[in-house]
This record gives structure tokens, C-alpha cells and sequence, in this order.
């Protein structure tokens, strides 16, 4: 079942369907800048990149808690069945992004879409290229409304401003003013054009954890409400779960192209995973001329980490990445058991 809606991106669709026309009726090409907005991060900030290159030094131990089945993941003592809950905070800027309207019940639909997607809980899951199967993967989290203010009073958990832009520049004034403790609570900021640069179809962008980022409450994933759930189709909605992949420390699959003489460094190409393949480029999808890269392999191009046609699993070692990034300085108080309790995010 694959849904041809040709390519898109983090950012962009290039469609054809008749639904890509009326939704970008101009050509466009404005992909995902998770990349070099982090590359720039890293070379702006030497501490945030040491941080980085330290917090790969736990990726062993929870791989290796996978190898034993060990009932206890060595990492921050949690059991392998956990359930991390993350409180989040939705921060709406003008409720119609290209004439969809961005509200309550559109936010909740487009949450809960993302958590089946982080649970494998959808039928494209059950629908991997069989090269897949053995490595697909899933993780059990919850992304969850807070229900308490950081003051401590009642909240929805979404909160709305006046029509803003620009949420997606590193120090955007509106992530600033308006960021909930960033240690407490996962901030979701929803603006139409992201860069403050009159273009509204950029998807979103998200940094990875960085306690800098945290303590200036610039931590964030930034979207656009036109591709929020139904106010999008069914597979370009997962770029929402994308983002999050990012918040919780993936990198793009088709990171850096495809490089020969790299297939035994895969820790060190593409997404640094190894059992997702180096990708030649960002488009390669069934439709797209070819799904093998310049090794020869095939390549995951239903990952939620690419930009897929059919968006529908991440890998084990995906998994392995984001518990281990759960457990960095910059995410691990946000599912710690007083902060769900402070957030009320404890039911
Ligand atoms: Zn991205």
C-alpha cells in the first residue's frame, strides 16, 4: 500500500497529486534543516558538541542491555519494558496556516497519530520491505499533554498566541519568551513560516538535546500547522514524528549521501546507525527511480528518519539512540516520576 504522493520532505512537497497542487501551488524545495541547523549548533557552541560526543559513550551500554535481554537496561536503571512519558507543551501562533485551521482537536489527533507511530502501532508498520522486517523497531513512549501549568494550575496544554514567525531561527524571541522549563516540559512551537522568511511550506526543524540549549529554554521542535494531522494527508503527517525523532537525538538516514569504502564504518556514516544504509541522496523512494544505494544495498526508505512516501518504522538501532538519548542531561528529567507527577502527566 503504497501512497504515492511524490516526494517531500521535512519541508516541502514536490507533488503532483492533485492534493500537493492545491496544497504548495508553488514549486519548492525547502527541506528539513535538522542537519545543518545542528552542524552550525556544534560549531557556534564546542560544549554543546562535547556534550553530543559524550552522550554517544552510553550508546554501548543500552545496546548492550538489548544483546543480554537484560531485564534492567543499564542506563539510568530503567527496566527494558519502561514506558517514558514526555509532558508537552503545544505553543500555537495564529489558529489557520495556509487556510487550515490549527485547534485543539487537530493538535490531539495529529499527538496521537505520532505516538502510534513511535509504538508501531500503524498498518504501513505491518507493511515494511521485507529486508526490514527483522530490524524494525519500536519505542514505548507517550507524548502527553500536560495537564499542569509550570505554576501548577490546570492547562491543556496547548497554548495560543497572536500570528507570529520565525520559530525556527536558533534564537527566535518568541521560543524564548514563551518556553515552559525546558527540563520539564517537550516545547512544540506551531508557526506558519518558520524562518521569518515569507515561506509557509517548510515543514518543521528540531534540535537534538542539548542541556545548553535547555537552560537557555531554546530546546524545541518547531512546526507548521499546515501539516499537522488531517490538516495534511496521512503519511505527510508523520513528518510531526520526524521532528520528534530529532528532539530525541536521530539524524536524517540520507545524512551526508552515500560514501563507498564506508560500509564497515557505518557507526560513522549517515545516520551513525548501522542497520539503517547509507542513502545516495534524500529522494529515494519506490517511485523515485530506485531504492538501492551506491553499495548495492537496499536501503530503509520507509524510515521515519528519511523522507518517505510510505513513512513507517524506525530501527533497532534508532531505538537504541533515542533511550539513550532519553537519558541525556537535556531529556532525562522530562519522564522522571516527580516531573510527570508536577506536570500531571501521572495517570
Ligand atoms: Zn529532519
Amino acid at each position: 500500500m503504497i501512497n504515492k504522493l511524490t516526494l517531500s520532505v521535512c519541508a516541502l512537497v514536490i507533488g503532483t497529486s492533485s492534493y500537493a497542487q492545491a496544497k504548495q501551488p508553488e514549486f519548492a524545495a525547502h527541506h528539513c534543516k535538522a542537519g545543518e541547523i545542528n552542524a552550525q549548533h556544534y560549531r557556534n557552541f564546542p560544549a554543546a558538541l562535547e556534550e553530543a560526543q559524550n552522550r554517544l559513550q552510553g550508546l554501548a551500554a543500552v545496546k548492550q542491555a538489548r544483546e543480554n535481554k537484560a531485564a534492567d537496561i543499564s542506563v539510568m536503571g530503567i527496566s527494558a519494558s519502561h514506558k517514558y512519558i514526555i509532558p508537552v507543551v503545544f505553543h500555537v501562533y495564529g489558529t489557520v496556516h495556509n487556510g487550515d485551521t490549527v485547534n485543539d482537536a487537530v493538535i490531539i489527533d495529529a499527538l496521537y497519530k505520532t505516538n502510534e507511530d513511535f509504538q508501531g502501532q500503524t498498518a504501513d508498520f505491518a507493511d515494511i520491505d521485507p529486508e526490514f522486517t527483522g530490524v524494525k523497531d519500536s519505542l514505548n513512549v507517550e507524548f502527553r499533554l500536560a495537564e499542569l501549568d509550570p505554576e501548577g494550575n490546570p492547562t491543556s496544554g496547548i497554548i495560543y498566541h497572536p500570528q507570529s514567525s520565525g520559530a525556527g531561527n536558533y534564537s527566535s524571541s518568541d521560543v524564548k519568551n514563551d518556553h515552559w522549563d525546558n527540563y520539564k516540559y517537550m516545547n512544540v512551537y506551531i508557526q506558519n513560516d518558520l524562518y521569518a522568511d515569507g515561506v509557509t511550506n517548510n515543514s518543521g526543524v528540531a534540535w537534538y538535546p542539548d542541556s545548553g540549549m535547555s537552560d537557555d529554554g531554546l530546546a524545541r521542535v518547531t512546526y507548521n500547522g499546515a501539516y499537522l494531522g488531517t490538516n495534511t494527508d496521512e503519511n505527510f503527517r508523520s513528518v510531526l514524528t520526524h521532528e520528534f525523532g530529532h528532539f530525541l537525538d536521530l539524524i536524517h538516514t540520507f545524512e551526508g549521501g552515500c560514501k563507498r569504502g564506508a560500509a564497515k564504518r557505518c557507526g560513522k556514516t549517515g545516520d551513525k546507525n548501522c542497520d539503517t544504509p547509507q542513502q545516495n541522496s534524500w529522494q529515494m523512494n519506490p517511485g523515485d527511480g530506485g531504492i538501492l544505494n551506491c553499495l548495492g544495498e537496499t536501503i530503509n526508505w520507509q524510515n521515519f528518519m528519511a523522507y518517505s512516501d510510505q513513512y513507517a518504522n524506525y530501527t533497532q538501532d534508532q531505538v537504541d539512540r533515542m533511550v539513550n538519548g532519553l537519558a541525556s542531561p537535556a531529556r532525562q528529567s522530562l519522564w522522571s516520576a516527580s516531573n510527570l507527577v508536577a506536570t500531571g502527566t501521572n495517570y
